[in-house]
């Protein structure tokens, strides 16, 4: 008869309970508090809350007229 571990979401105690194969996915009772508890999963996965707030880099103070092509301030000419 295989063993399953148990935590209770009240007390948080952790408890192993036998269980035959036919009852394995069962929920059992706490025996501190009585309450319902479901099967501890073995391995925790946590999950990685990636936080995907990306900063936007507005340039400042964009407004020139100046293509960037020339030095003068006035360039009329390279439309
Ligand atoms: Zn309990």
């Amino acid at each position: 008869m295989p063993i399953y571990e148990y935590i209770c979401p009240r007390c948080h105690i952790r408890f192993e309970q036998l269980l035959p194969l036919s009852r394995s996915g069962e929920d059992t009772d706490c025996p501190a508090c009585k309450s319902r508890c479901g099967r501890a999963i073995s391995k925790f996965v946590s999950r990685a809350s990636s936080d995907m707030s990306m900063l936007d880099h507005v340039p400042s103070g964009g407004g020139g007229s100046s293509c960037g092509g020339c030095t003068s301030s006035n360039c009329s000419t390279c439309g």
